[in-house]
């Protein structure tokens, strides 16, 4: 599927952010060519076409790294996330290179950052990712290259994510998992989850977790994936996430002992309350 690209410009670089551990956000591209069927980014926008055209469209604003530039000298240092509603690191950054002129700014700047992303592309970057400064965070939802591909169309593999953290690791970069969202049937079994825990081991990454988010639109794109895996899961999913049947304590009681056991910290993503796209 081929992908358009829009040039636009943007007023801010850094935006005030609500997620825990982040003072700002920095988001150089809106929407997201990795196209993952479970992205809820698109509900960040309350836009319909934006939400339609997810992983199709990919807009670039081509000023950030002029606006970032001016925006250090007047704000307070604090801890950027990069990104928050996009992946920085999508194919687009290869040629581009927005996501590492940000950094280079940041990191001249003494503005901590932290990178979460699907792609080995960050690895390009390692000459500027430096410990203390930067933390790094990998989102693997599953180990299986199969099932990723469906969920997550264009992001990196799942050995090639863990190969990140195992690249940042050991360099001393604080590297973390992303373990989410976990879907009821698809990737909530225990094999999946404990092998996602080892690679945490072994990578002496926190594991951070979350459960399916139905935000408006996600289950629109979800559901023909679910219903190639399991005809009939997309009814049965809704019930089974809402507040009622509680399936965030399910998955807790599932991913808290083997983290015990590995010797892993983990903790549930968002228990504030707030949200994050990638
Ligand atoms: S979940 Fe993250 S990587 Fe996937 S499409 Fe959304 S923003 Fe991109």
């Amino acid at each position: 599927m081929s992908v358009e690209y829009i040039f636009t410009s943007c007023l801010t670089a850094l935006s005030p952010s609500r997620l825990p551990g982040l003072n700002y956000s920095l988001n150089p591209y809106t929407g997201c060519e990795h196209g993952c069927a479970y992205c809820y980014s698109p509900s960040v926008f309350k836009d319909q076409s934006i939400a339609e055209s997810w992983g199709k469209v990919v807009r670039i604003k081509r000023n950030i790294v002029e606006t970032l530039m001016q925006e250090v000298h007047r704000k307070d240092r604090g801890v950027v996330g990069l990104s928050t509603v996009t992946d920085p690191y999508q194919p687009v950054e290869k040629n581009l290179e927005l996501t590492r002129k940000c950094i280079e700014v940041l990191l001249e700047h003494d503005f901590p950052v932290s990178i979460q992303t699907k792609s080995d592309l960050v690895l390009r970057d390692s000459d500027l990712i430096v410990p203390k400064k930067f933390d790094v965070g990998v989102t693997i939802t599953t180990i299986d290259p199969e099932l990723a591909r469906l969920l997550e169309p264009k992001a990196s593999p799942p050995d090639a994510r863990a190969q990140v953290l195992e690249e940042f690791s050991g360099r001393g970069v604080d590297t973390w998992i992303f373990l989410g969202p976990i879907i009821p049937e698809i990737n909530d079994d225990e094999e999946n989850l404990r092998k996602i825990v080892e690679i945490a081991a072994k990578t002496k990454s926190k594991v951070l977790y979350d459960k399916l988010n139905l935000k408006p639109w996600v289950m629109e794109r979800l559901e023909p994936v679910l219903e190639s895996l399991k005809p009939g899961l997309a009814g049965r999913i809704p019930p089974t996430i809402s507040h009622g049947h509680d399936y965030q304590k399910i998955i807790s009681s599932k991913i808290i002992p083997l983290c015990r056991e590995l010797g892993i910290k983990c903790e549930a993503a968002f228990a504030s309350g707030a949200a994050g796209g990638d």
